[in-house]
């Protein structure tokens, strides 16, 4: 088992040089949590082979886990501290969830795949992750009763920017969020004293955030 398991790091060290670190992410925390979460313990075990590859993978449900580079990039760009209380639209298979965990003092989950929601739920609990609260539901207006947050993760794409998200960010919060319908812009949203400021950083590809409330009429 240990053999296996050493095989598997040096696996993901290989992901984190080849995909990650060549492509500009240097946030060292960042890397080293992202050569320590076993990604392969999150993707399908028909895809066990493929877990290091340099793409998103199917989940079931048509979702996907998504590509590791844009997992670290999304990650460093929302700049986490140890104490953090950091809140996660879209837990799916749960792998960006242990990456924040890592990172943060507390993870708020929110999916609405109830299915998938309670496997990475099982997951991340055999995997012994204790600061994390789990919630199925539509995230798109955030999780209110738990709100302020320190930063904020969305990983399925709304067609507009969630306002009523950005309403749930602390001061100094920042939020990192992909906004449109079939290509969507990445952008960081940081909440200062009195402005939010809004960053575009690069374009990306994710599914849908379902159940929107707030799309126009
Ligand atoms: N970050 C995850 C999943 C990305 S896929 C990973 O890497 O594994 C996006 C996830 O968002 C899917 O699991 C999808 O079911 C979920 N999702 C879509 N719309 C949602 C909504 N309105 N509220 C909560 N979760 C949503």
């Amino acid at each position: 088992m240990k053999k296996f398991n050493d095989r598997m790091r040096v696996e993901r060290e290989r992901m984190v040089n080849s995909q990650i670190a060549a492509r500009g992410v240097e946030d060292t925390r960042v890397l080293e949590v992202m050569k320590d979460v076993p990604r392969e313990y999150f993707v399908k075990k028909e895809y066990m082979d493929e877990a290091f590859c340099d793409a998103p993978l199917s989940i079931g449900y048509r979702q996907t886990i998504s590509q590791p580079y844009i997992v670290a990039y999304m990650t460093e760009k929302l700049r986490i501290k140890r104490k953090d209380r950091v809140l996660e639209i879209g837990t799916g298979s749960g792998y960006q969830t242990a990456v924040l965990a890592k990172l943060a003092g507390h993870v708020y989950t929110v999916e609405i795949v109830e299915a998938l929601g309670l496997t990475a739920r099982k997951k991340l609990g055999k995997a012994g992750y204790t600061n994390i609260s789990y919630s199925i539901r539509d995230g798109s207006l955030g999780w209110e009763e738990e709100a302020p947050f320190d930063a904020v993760m969305i990983t399925a794409a709304p067609a507009r920017m969630p306002e009523k998200i950005i309403e749930q960010l602390n001061e100094g919060g920042r939020m990192v969020v992909p906004v449109g319908t079939i290509f969507q812009q990445l952008y960081r949203i940081t909440r200062g004293k009195e402005e939010l400021v809004k960053e575009e950083l690069i374009g990306v590809r994710f599914v849908p955030m379902t159940g929107e409330i707030d799309i126009d009429p």
